[in-house]
């Protein structure tokens, strides 16, 4: 009976949703507000319904929710590609599938047992509530999407402050969550933002008392100021994951494996390699075979000058200009003419050089080349300046793919594959674009967007 009456409620409230959606044809209205207020307001009245729910329901907002996403795939990465100026689109086309299928969602929350003579606890996973999520231009339509499914299948709403330079593309997925979750009869504004994202209304929302967790993916600066805030808080900072590559690797596949990772989306995504740290004797065959595989070698020390003040500022930090550019159009801008098959530019240079040290965030490989196994643990682990982001390695000795998993601590420790395998990309397990390092729930997925709470019923259902 309730079940129908269940039933009977959603039908009334697709019909009035179509009439909504019908009457409101303005593009940006689902879920993007002037105020920030106004978009915390609408997004906690929206998780007051979506609670009402059951599971089944709430699955099927996220059924939808998918589907749309699916449906815009081609879009939302020509909006990012084309909004910011970075990466690839065929690759922000992959990276927004990927988000879309392998995004865990309700069956994510499992529960905790404990039964006996005194009878059965349950530890259940509960929303939050209000979550502020703060995403970056880096994977702007992905991170959004990704926390969308994981936050709503928690039973959480989400207020998102996208960074400015993805403004657009932002927007246009909040709106297209929104409708989705309408069209399949769920509340509207399950997901908000602001039609004008800054660091002023992102203030405004870390502070605001109805926002109960904060979850920031970005760099270093953001994940400071979520971790000020007095709230709790996830922070999913920056990486710069080292590639270390043993004499016992396969060499040929360890070099493919290093240039289609690091080249992927240009090297924006905060797993890629970006740099690598290979072993005397097998340095020249593992640079011979990245050559066969679309990467060009810079050896001329004038050349290097050049690259080098092309694409630092003067602080020494990677130049904005060529962030997610593809590596020919850097070439050019150093004279040299080549073929866009070209995936990545390296060069060999000291550990202590700028590109080694500084997350570039652009198609250019740095390799270090070291004595042995021990230096290169020793300097990856430098390297990584413990951001316990990501690591990767090539060997086949398992004592040192240990050592180095020991020595490095990173959140995602990848073995004889390219970077992407550990988000669900030729590797196994779910995909997560919030990557939470510096806080420890790691690769985040619905789970971690809840309250542990226990439930507890004295003396009975102890059946065993
Ligand atoms: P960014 O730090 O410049 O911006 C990220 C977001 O934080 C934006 O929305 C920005 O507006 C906001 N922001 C920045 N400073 C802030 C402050 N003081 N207060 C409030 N909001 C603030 O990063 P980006 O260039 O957009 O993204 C690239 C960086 O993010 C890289 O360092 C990359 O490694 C990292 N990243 C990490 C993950 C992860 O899962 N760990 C995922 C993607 C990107």
């Amino acid at each position: 009976m309730k079940t129908e009456v269940q039933q009977l409620e959603q039908i009334v409230r697709r019909v009035m949703n179509e009439i909504i959606l019908k009457q409101t044809n303005k593009p940006n209205s689902f879920g993007v507000f002037e105020e920030m207020e106004d978009a915390i307001e609408a997004a906690w009245s929206a998780q007051k319904e979506l609670v009402k729910y059951n599971l089944e329901v709430r699955s099927k907002f996220i059924s939808a929710l998918r589907n749309a996403c699916r449906e815009n795939v081609e879009l939302l990465s020509k909006m990012a590609y084309e909004e910011t100026g970075m990466g690839r689109y065929e690759d922000k086309i992959k990276k927004n599938i990927l988000v879309i299928e392998k995004t865990p969602g309700v069956e994510d929350l499992k529960s905790e047992v404990f039964s006996g003579d005194d009878g059965l606890t349950l530890i259940e996973l509960s929303p939050y509530g209000l979550i502020g999520a703060i995403t970056p231009t880096t994977n702007p339509s992905e991170t959004i999407i990704c926390n969308a499914i994981g936050m709503i299948a928690a039973g959480n709403a989400v207020v998102f402050s996208p960074h400015p330079s993805a403004k657009e593309t932002s927007l246009k997925t909040v709106q297209i969550i929104n409708e989705a979750i309408v069209s399949a009869g769920g509340p509207n504004n399950l997901v908000t933002t602001v039609k004008e994202p800054t660091l002023e209304k992102a203030e405004i929302m870390m502070k605001h008392k109805k926002i109960n967790l904060l979850v920031a993916t970005g760099g270093p600066g953001v994940v400071k100021a979520v971790l000020s805030s007095g709230k709790k808080a996830i922070g999913a900072g920056a990486g710069n994951p080292p590639a270390v590559v043993d004499e016992t690797a396969d060499i040929e596949k360890a070099a493919k494996d290093i240039i289609d990772g690091c080249s992927f989306d240009n090297n924006l995504p905060c797993i890629a390699e970006k740099e690598v740290i290979v072993v005397d004797v097998v340095a020249d065959y593992l640079i011979f075979n990245m050559k066969k595989n679309n990467a060009y070698e810079i050896k001329d020390i004038k050349l290097l000058e050049k690259l080098e003040k092309l694409i630092l500022n003067e602080h020494g930090y990677p130049h904005k200009d060529f962030i997610g550019k593809n590596a020919d159009y850097i070439l050019k801008r150093v004279g040299i003419d080549c073929s866009p098959e070209v995936r990545a530019i390296i060069v060999e240079v000291q550990k202590s050089h700028p590109f080694v040290q500084k997350e570039l965030m652009m198609p250019v490989l740095p390799i270090v080349r070291v004595k042995d196994i021990s230096e290169a643990i020793k300097v990856a682990v430098e390297v990584e300046h413990g951001f316990k982001h990501t690591a990767i390695m090539h060997s086949k000795n398992i004592d040192r793919l240990t050592a180095l998993a020991k020595e490095i601590q990173t959140t995602i420790f990848v073995k004889n594959g390219p970077s992407y395998a550990g988000i669900g990309v030729g590797g196994e397990g779910y995909t997560t674009f919030t990557i939470a390092g510096p806080t420890g729930e790691g690769l985040t997925s619905a789970k971690t967007f809840t309250r542990k709470r226990r439930c507890v019923l004295v003396g009975g259902f102890s059946i065993k």
